[in-house]
């Protein structure tokens, strides 16, 4: 195939989706002015007041603008319910839309990376790409932390006194503050960072790609769906685009980098005829190579939840009393950029082992000091609080298909939920731990009472129930283009180069070999950056081993201010 007559436009590197990856991607292989690089990016702008107001999460998340709109198919052990799986679809992506919790994993969890036959990818080989990616003046000085990077990460600058009630309630169980979740092996409770900078969201939209896009070599296609990835024989040679003008084929001289997601990226080297050839061609889809893993090993983590109602209003929320506290926090924000509007309002956190003999914690509770309204809202109304528990290694594997040969119709999504009983099992224990902490007498001058799963529901029998009729995700999919040696479950190599073909990578949390034991989008960071090393060929930063001595106290360690 003669690329520069088949194509209508040539570029040296395609960048799939201009999501959380994707948009280090094309800034990294942009930096140098003679690579042509394009972005192809299926939504449209993210600036937006819902996006950029940290406090604004839910309605980020909420509103159709700037999502996909996804949810599972029906899920046989939760009750047959269509859970909703929010994945953003405008420029930033999910990182866009995220709760912008910043943590980058467990050592241990890079380290199994490494040792699952993925040469590179321990945590001393992506503490480097951790750090530059990151500004964090508050660890100052520690050797886990760095400043100077395009991602601001900082405490937001207000903290509910609730979240005191929280901490003294998990410390009351043995549990121990953590000065720093991003220091190799974090464990216990405490205040968290986010990719917050100055009362605004982070994103790698803001941080990466903007300044990025000054550059006459990046050319950033919005609302351009990518169809399918053009094999010229075994070789990635281009992507075929629709947009509202129609569809187009766009050249790739040197690389075509999928970043379309945990969801679509399998999605778009499915229709590209890349996957299980059987599937394939059930669905009228030319096989172009036989591929089986691409769409397996879809797993997240599943979450159940505490949920407490009470008339104190010292929650965040809006109500007739919290109403001039709220309007005074509206003043605050557009003043200052400083109070409750500059968070993501999820302030302390714990991850925790809820078992002896565990190398890292298995289960993450977060702490909610705001009311879950009864019916979708994006901000919460009345008062309350939410203690969620977090299953951090899930045991039950799903998959992710096609409905049809239309490129634009979405995915069949099927993480196949509580498939597994182990999953079952750790939620019940977790939600037995979350009511311990509710129970201390912290929580006591609140008043607070529970409203789901509710005082009649205390033994096992019932808690399962609940939990299958309420079950949640947190947003963290992952694995469906799993990073491996050559095999019926990996799709990519070490060099997140798809299995036998050329000229084309997958880089995002699809490639995970397991998702991460947390939140997950500080570890797509460092996937891209270290993708973008490879692709150009710079050599890999020399590891960082793991200090004997703790990482420092922060340096910013504030008093809770009133919400
Ligand atoms: C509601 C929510 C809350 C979360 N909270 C946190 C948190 O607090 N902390 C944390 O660390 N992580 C959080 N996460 C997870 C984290 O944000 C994601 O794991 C991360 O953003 C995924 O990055 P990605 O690059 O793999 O995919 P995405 O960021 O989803 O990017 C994929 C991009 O590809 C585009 N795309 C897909 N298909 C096509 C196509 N065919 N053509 C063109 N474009 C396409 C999409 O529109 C999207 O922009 C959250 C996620 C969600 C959704």
């Amino acid at each position: 195939m003669n690329t520069s007559t088949q194509f209508d436009r040539d570029y040296d590197y395609i960048v799939i989706g201009a999501g959380t990856a994707g948009c280090v991607l094309a800034a990294r292989l942009s930096e140098d002015p003679r690579h042509r690089v394009c972005l192809i990016e299926a939504g449209g702008s993210e600036q937006h007041p819902f996006i950029r107001i940290p406090a604004a999460v839910g309605a980020a998340i909420m509103s159709p603008k700037f999502g996909w709109g996804l949810t599972t198919v029906p899920q046989p052990h939760v009750n047959d319910r269509r859970i909703p799986l929010p994945r953003g679809k405008v420029i930033g992506g999910s990182g866009s839309i995220n709760g912008m919790a910043y943590y980058r994993g467990p050592a241990q969890d890079f380290d199994d990376w490494a040792a699952m036959g993925n040469p590179g990818w321990s945590y001393a080989e992506l503490l480097p790409y951790f750090l530059r990616s990151e500004h964090n003046p508050e660890y100052a000085g520690s050797p886990y932390h760095a400043t100077g990077g395009p991602m601001g990460v900082s405490f937001p600058t207000s903290r509910n006194r609730l979240c005191e009630a929280f901490n003294a309630g998990i410390a009351a169980l043995g549990y121990e503050y953590c000065e720093d979740f991003n220091a190799p092996e974090p464990h216990g409770y405490g205040y968290r960072q986010g990719t917050i900078w100055k009362g605004r969201r982070v994103s790698t939209a803001s941080a990466y790609l903007r300044p990025a896009m000054r550059r006459p070599n990046l050319e950033v296609l919005t609302r351009t769906h990518a169809r399918r990835i053009l094999l010229d024989g075994r070789r990635a040679v281009g992507v075929e685009i629709q947009t509202g003008e129609g569809v187009r084929r766009l050249g790739a001289r040197k690389e075509v980098v999928l970043c379309g997601g945990a969801y679509h990226s399998p999605h778009v080297l499915m229709h590209s005829g890349i996957g299980d050839e059987r599937d394939l061609k059930s669905w009228g889809i030319e096989p172009r190579h036989h591929l089986p893993a691409v769409g397996r090993n879809l797993h997240d983590h599943p979450s159940a939840f505490v949920v407490m109602d009470m008339d104190d209003p010292t929650s965040y929320g809006v109500s007739w009393k919290a109403l001039p506290r709220d309007i005074a926090n509206i003043a605050q924000y557009l003043v200052k950029r400083t109070g409750p509007l500059a968070s993501n309002l999820f302030e302390t956190n714990a991850y925790i082992k809820t078992r002896p003999g565990l190398d890292r914690p298995d289960m993450q509770v977060v702490f909610q000091p705001a009311r879950r309204n009864i019916k979708p809202f994006p901000i919460p109304i009345g008062h309350g609080f939410v203690v969620a528990v977090v299953c951090l290694y899930p045991k039950s594997r799903g998959r992710v298909r096609l409905a049809g040969p239309d490129p634009l119709a979405a995915p069949l999504i099927d993480p196949a939920l509580l498939s597994d009983d182990a999953d079952l099992d750790a939620l019940i224990r977790g939600l037995k731990l979350a009511r311990r902490i509710i129970a201390h007498e912290a929580f006591a001058k609140y008043d607070a009472r529970e409203r789901a799963p509710g005082a009649s529901v205390t033994d096992d029998d019932g808690l399962a129930a609940y939990i299958r009729e309420t079950l949640v995700t947190v947003h963290h999919p992952g694995s469906t283009c799993r990073m491996g040696p050559r095999g019926d479950d990996t799709v990519v190599d070490h060099e997140l180069k798809v299995h036998g073909l050329e000229g084309l990578r997958v880089a995002d949390a699809s490639v995970y070999p397991r998702v991460v034991g947390g939140n997950t989008n500080a570890s797509i960071v460092a996937i891209a950056e270290k993708a973008s090393d490879m692709i150009l060929g710079k050599p890999a930063p020399a590891p960082i081993e793991r200090r004997a001595a703790a990482a420092p106290e922060a340096a910013d360690a504030r008093e809770p201010v009133e919400a």
